[in-house]
Formats: structure tokens, C-alpha cells, sequence
């Protein structure tokens, strides 16, 4: 039984935790933990102290307005205090601030709200005297705020002068000053490449982008405002309603939520929160929750506030996009294309609206950067549809049974070597041709035009083979038969008898095409034409090193590399003798020999010849380098003119082109 030592010490130790976890987030911008978590944590002692009066201190944070001025700004102390809000997580918790708010009013009228995004980032108050900006502060703790008057004048939605009538002697504007997502993206991926540690969220950025010393650093940062409220003013009648006062500011110059809108008690605030609700992801800001206000100035000054937030105005917070979990292990996923992608296995936890039990871990690069740990308590964002990822790891939960993660040598699918090749951020399986991960785009990409060119073996038919269990490599399509491909769906037996027809054909092939079939990493048709004529067998091309094949045109030492490791993997040998077993073959390339004086010349041949056929003189021009074309042009080289020759012997003499008789012809060939 829990007695009420036990609570009072509980108390304390929420207390404890509250505030140092307050200090992280106010004070320097890097919290540890999620907002859930400390929203949790909130509730549970402000509970503990509606339930025992005797344990509230007057130092609990349910008291205060949570942050604090940095000393290294100067300090303002605010003309009105800038407050908190009171949070309410569900409907009922809603009626529950609406009945309040009519009993204070003793009335039980509807109540109008005014209702606009909770944005997430930072309060501001922003002092213009006779429409000039002269000064702006954070919240801080409410009452005493740092001045960051320089740093904000540099963000473009703040209006340095208002613009306008009726503009009062003084008034205070308060907003909230975020980060947009795009900007914020951009700003990691730059912290990043600059080896600096991103930030953990845009809140977190703007913040810790506003809080700078130097105001040329705030000056590079997307930041962005949305005003939401009137301080103190002066030499002006407040206007009579909050949504009145939004439409002067915004005739003054500010930017207000577009969102903005009166709504009718309970069912209005309702059909909001859901409306909001559905556009959260596609709003190019974070947002945590709905903001509903009293909209009658009158009836706000009537309610008044207690402790750190007004009477008169309550967040609704939406479902959480960041929870905190355990990494039970770190698994390796092989994607389609070979790339080894770490995964994060999680403890099931809810969050974004769904259960997450797994998050990408990215690479290796962005484990050690993050330096996620087996065992680990991580944070674990899911925003909208986009897949959950770890944001960070909380080190005061790391245990001593945490172990790092290594990335495995060899394919946790098929054993064949994993590589990382210098500069690209994903390590890759080598085993193209048998990894089981890899198969069905392996395939596809053997039976295609420029490579095998295999009619009717299109993508579908490729993945219904595999998922029959019919084929498992390429070597595999040469065994099909007509029984098995007729089974599957949409397959009549003359298209089954059409296929297996083309698989047959298709074995006669070209040296070059072959190559360009085996799916070697960045070995695509033209270095595989280079690669065929320089080695002109498959068995040079394999005992080939890095070395013989950086000398080749087209293959620089990454290509080389992937070659080399490509031939290396036994199994991606046993595939390609296996092919050959089938009956793939080529005919015999001919050298080209680099040096001979007919190598890049381009050659037109007429007329009959008597000693060569005209195809065999073709082929062995090509063999010594030569271009054959089919008609003379001011780029043609030689015509060769045997018996007969017509109008292409009549073009070149035209032209002036060098023109050569057979005899000439079997002196260069030989
Ligand atoms: P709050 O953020 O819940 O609400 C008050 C603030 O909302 C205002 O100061 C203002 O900045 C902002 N706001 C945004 N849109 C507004 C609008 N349209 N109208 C009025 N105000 C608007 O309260 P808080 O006291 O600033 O912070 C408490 C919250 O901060 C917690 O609920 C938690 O989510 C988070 N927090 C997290 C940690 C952590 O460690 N993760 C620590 C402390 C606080």
C-alpha cells in the first residue's frame, strides 16, 4: 500500500526531475527527453497535488512559468507577465475547461473561442514605440525575459516599422517565432556536412537559433513569426476581441495564422481539433496541439489567471510524434539493390497514431554519429506517413549492458561479401547474381532489352516466378518449362510455348551483352562493350585485377573495384558457369588493334567485290578499329570501289574522297 511518505517523496522526486528536465529545454535548448514524457511526468504532480494540498511548494513548476533568462543576455523585465498555458489531452478534458470557464462567467451561454495552431517554437514579445520596433525578449520565467532585439530584427516576417492607421504609442506584440520544416532540414543536413551536431527537432533549432550572441548567425536561420496576442498598450483602446485584435495586427503588418477562426462551444472546438488534426502533416510548420481562447476581451479580464496560465485559455495537445523507447537489437534489412540498411528493433511504443516496433537506422555513419546502442532508451519520431526514425539516444537511461552495434562482414541473406566503398554512406552486398534480397531485380534486369532482350519475360512474370519458387537466379530461366510458366496467372500455353521459345533464342548472344547482363555495379552497356573488346574472353576478364582494368577506357578504380569483387564471390561464379552449362554462348570477339592506320577511319564500301564478301570485309575492318558506313559524306575517309560501283563512287570523287580498288583493300587487311 502506498503510503503518503511514499507521495510526498514521489512529489519531490517529480519535482526534481521536472525541473532539470525544464533546465535541458529553456535554459539550453537540447532536451533530453520527449515532450510526452515530460507532459506525463507534469500531470502526475500537479494530480499528487490536487490530491494532497499539503505537498504543493510554492517553488513546484506547476507554479511557475517553466523557463529561464540566460545571464548572457541583458534581462527585461516584461510590462505583463508572459504566461503558460494549462494543457488538456482529450475531449472530455475539454468539456471539462469549457464547463469551468462558464461556471467562473456564471453563465451557460455558448462560449465563443477563438481557435489557432499551436505552433511550436518560442514566445516573443515584440515592444513598438509610435510603430518602431525597439525591443524584443523571450518569455524567459514570465516575469524577467532576455533581450534579443538585435537577433530579431533580422528575421523577415517581423515588421521593423508598423504600417498603417490608428498605430498606438506603445504597444507589445507576442508571437511565437518557429522554424518552418523545410528550413529546418536544410539547416541539419548543413550542421551535418559541417560535422556539428543537428538539432534534435525545429523547435529545438528555433530556439537555440533566436538564443545567439552573434546575430549574424541568426540571420542565416529560416526563422519565421506568427503573432498571437497584445501585451501592454498604450495611447489605444485594447480591441474587444481576440480575433479583432489579430485582424489589426495583421492590418498593422504581422503575420497571423491563416488558421485562425471563431469557433462555437464544445461541438465548434471539436470539429476544429479534428479539422487541424487532418492538416497537421501537410502544414509546412510543427504544430503540437490547438490553442482556444476565450474570444471576448471582457470575459478573458473577468476570468483573470491563476499560478502560470490564464483562466481563459487552454491548449488542446494533440497525439504525441515523439515517444520514448528501448532498442532491443540492431538487425541488418538488404534492400533490392544490394544497400544494407541497419534497423532499429524497438519495443512496441505508440506513437504518431500507430504502434512503432521498428526505425531505420540509415546507415552505419548515422549510428555512430548518433551513437544508438543495443539497450539503449531512444527517442523515436513518426511524423504523418514518413517512416519512424530514432532522433536520439537518452543518455542518463544508458545502461551498462548497452553494446555497440557492428556491421556485419558478410550478407546476412546470402554470405557473400559486404563492401563499403569509400565516400558512399551505405555498405552493399557483392553477391548481385545470388543474394536472395537481390533476386527479383536481378532477374529483371538479365531479361531486359539491352540484355538479354528475352520477349515476354516482362517484370510481373519475373516476380511470379520467384514468388513460386520456380526460378531463385538467372541460370534458373534456362530450365523452365512449359508446365510451370502455363501455371502462372495470365499465362495461356501458346505464350508459355512463345517464352520458352525466346529463352532458347536469347542464349546466342554477344560477349558485351552478356557482361552488361550480370547487373555488376556501375557496369553498364558501353564500359561492358570496353571491357568484351579489350578482353575478348570471359575467363581474361575474370583473372583481370584492378590494376589491368584501370587501364581500360570507361573504368576508373571504383569500377575496377566493383568488377574485381564481383568475380571474386563464389557464388556469383557458380551462376555464371551454370549460364554457360545452359547453353549461353558468343561468338568470338576480334581484337581491335588500337594502332593499326586504319583504327578510326571511316570506310564506305562499293560495288562488288571479287576475292571477300562484302560481310567479311566488314568484320574485319571493324577488327583493326575502323568504321564501316553506309553512305559517303564529307567524314568519310576511303571509299573502297569494286566492279560495278555507281553513285556512291561518283559522290566521292565529288567530295575529293581518297577511293581505293579491291587489291588495295587485302593489301591494308592483311
Ligand atoms: P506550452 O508550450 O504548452 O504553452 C504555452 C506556449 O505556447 C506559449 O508560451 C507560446 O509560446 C506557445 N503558443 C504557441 N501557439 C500559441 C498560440 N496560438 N497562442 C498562445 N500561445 C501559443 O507551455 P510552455 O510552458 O511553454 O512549455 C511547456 C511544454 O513545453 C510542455 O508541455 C512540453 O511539451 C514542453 N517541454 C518539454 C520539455 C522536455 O524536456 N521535453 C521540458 C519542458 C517543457
Amino acid at each position: 500500500m502506498t503510503t503518503k511518505t511514499e507521495f510526498k517523496q514521489r512529489a519531490s522526486e517529480l519535482r526534481d526531475l521536472i525541473n532539470k528536465y525544464n533546465y535541458l529545454y529553456y535554459v539550453t535548448d537540447n532536451p533530453e527527453v520527449t515532450d510526452s514524457e515530460y507532459d506525463r511526468l507534469f500531470t502526475e504532480l500537479k494530480q499528487l497535488e490536487q490530491q494532497y494540498p499539503e505537498l504543493l511548494t510554492n517553488d513546484s513548476p506547476t507554479q511557475r512559468v517553466g523557463g529561464q533568462a540566460l545571464d548572457k543576455f541583458s534581462q527585461i523585465t516584461h510590462a505583463l507577465p508572459m504566461l503558460s498555458l494549462d494543457n488538456v489531452f482529450d475531449a472530455d478534458e475539454f468539456e471539462a475547461f469549457d464547463q469551468r470557464v462558464r461556471d467562473w462567467l456564471n453563465t451557460s451561454e455558448t462560449q465563443i473561442y477563438a481557435a489557432e495552431p499551436k505552433l511550436d517554437g518560442l514566445a516573443i514579445s515584440i515592444r513598438y514605440e509610435h510603430g518602431l520596433l525597439v525591443q524584443a525578449a523571450t518569455r524567459g520565467d514570465g516575469t524577467v525575459g532576455e533581450d534579443v532585439t538585435v537577433n530579431v530584427r533580422t528575421i523577415p516576417t517581423v515588421p521593423l516599422r508598423l504600417q498603417g492607421y490608428n498605430i498606438p504609442e506603445v504597444i507589445e506584440i507576442r508571437g511565437e517565432i518557429f522554424m518552418p520544416k523545410e528550413g529546418f532540414e536544410k539547416l541539419n543536413q548543413a550542421q551535418i556536412s559541417a560535422d556539428k551536431k543537428p538539432f534534435v527537432n525545429p523547435r529545438n533549432a528555433a530556439a537555440g537559433s533566436l538564443r545567439q550572441l552573434d546575430s549574424k548567425i541568426t540571420a542565416t536561420r529560416p526563422l519565421a513569426i506568427y503573432c498571437y496576442g497584445i501585451g501592454e498598450i498604450v495611447g489605444m483602446e485594447a480591441p474587444e476581441s481576440h480575433s479583432a485584435a489579430m485582424k489589426q495586427l495583421e492590418q498593422w503588418g504581422c503575420r497571423i495564422s491563416p488558421e485562425l477562426k471563431q469557433v462555437e462551444g464544445i461541438q465548434g472546438a471539436l470539429d476544429y481539433i479534428t479539422y487541424l488534426g487532418d492538416k497537421r502533416d501537410s502544414l509546412p510548420y510543427d504544430i503540437d496541439g490547438v490553442v482556444f481562447k476565450v474570444d471576448k476581451v471582457a470575459l478573458q479580464q473577468r476570468l483573470g489567471f491563476v499560478a502560470r496560465a490564464p483562466r481563459w485559455a487552454i491548449a488542446h495537445k494533440f497525439p504525441a510524434q515523439e515517444e520514448m523507447t528501448v532498442v532491443e537489437d540492431i538487425e541488418i534489412q538488404v534492400g533490392r539493390t544490394g544497400a544494407l540498411t541497419p534497423v532499429a528493433r524497438l519495443k512496441p511504443v505508440f506513437v504518431g497514431g500507430v504502434t512503432v516496433s521498428n526505425a531505420t537506422l540509415h546507415n552505419e555513419d548515422e549510428i555512430r554519429r548518433k551513437d544508438v546502442r543495443v539497450g539503449d532508451t531512444v527517442i523515436v519520431r513518426r511524423a504523418g506517413d514518413v517512416i519512424p526514425e530514432v532522433v536520439q539516444v537518452v543518455p542518463s537511461k544508458r545502461t551498462a549492458e548497452s553494446y555497440e552495434f557492428v556491421m556485419p562482414s558478410t550478407c546476412p541473406i546470402c554470405g557473400s561479401d559486404v563492401e563499403r566503398i569509400e565516400g558512399e554512406a551505405k555498405a552493399r552486398c557483392t553477391g548481385g547474381l545470388y543474394c536472395g534480397a537481390q533476386r527479383k531485380e536481378a532477374i529483371k534486369h538479365f531479361a531486359s532489352r539491352k540484355a538479354f532482350d528475352i520477349d515476354g519475360l516482362g517484370d510481373k512474370i519475373v516476380e511470379q516466378l520467384v514468388d513460386a519458387g520456380f526460378i531463385k537466379d538467372v541460370a534458373d530461366l534456362f530450365h523452365l518449362t512449359v508446365e510451370q510458366l502455363s501455371s502462372l496467372e495470365r499465362m495461356g500455353d501458346k505464350s508459355a510455348e512463345n517464352l520458352v521459345t525466346a529463352l532458347t533464342a536469347s542464349k546466342q548472344t554477344k560477349f558485351a551483352r552478356f557482361l552488361y547482363s550480370l547487373g555488376i555495379r556501375e557496369v553498364g552497356e558501353a564500359t561492358a562493350r570496353s571491357l568484351a573488346s579489350h578482353f575478348l574472353t570471359l575467363d581474361g576478364l575474370i583473372q583481370a585485377n584492378e590494376e589491368s582494368l584501370i587501364e581500360i577506357e570507361d573504368v576508373g578504380p571504383v569500377v575496377a573495384h566493383h568488377i574485381v569483387t564481383f568475380f571474386e564471390q563464389s557464388h556469383n561464379r557458380e551462376v555464371i558457369q551454370r549460364l554457360l552449362d545452359a547453353g549461353i554462348s558468343w561468338p568470338e570477339e576480334q581484337k581491335i588493334a588500337a594502332d593499326s592506320a586504319l583504327s578510326g577511319k571511316t570506310i564506305v564500301l562499293t560495288g562488288t567485290l571479287d576475292k571477300l564478301s562484302r560481310s567479311e570485309a566488314k568484320e574485319k575492318l571493324l577488327a583493326l578499329g575502323a568504321k564501316v558506313a553506309g553512305s559517303v559524306s564529307k567524314k568519310t575517309d576511303f571509299v573502297v570501289a569494286g566492279r560495278d560501283a555507281g553513285s556512291k563512287l561518283t559522290k566521292a570523287e565529288s567530295l575529293g574522297i581518297s577511293v581505293v580498288d579491291e587489291t588495295t583493300l587485302i593489301e591494308w587487311l592483311n
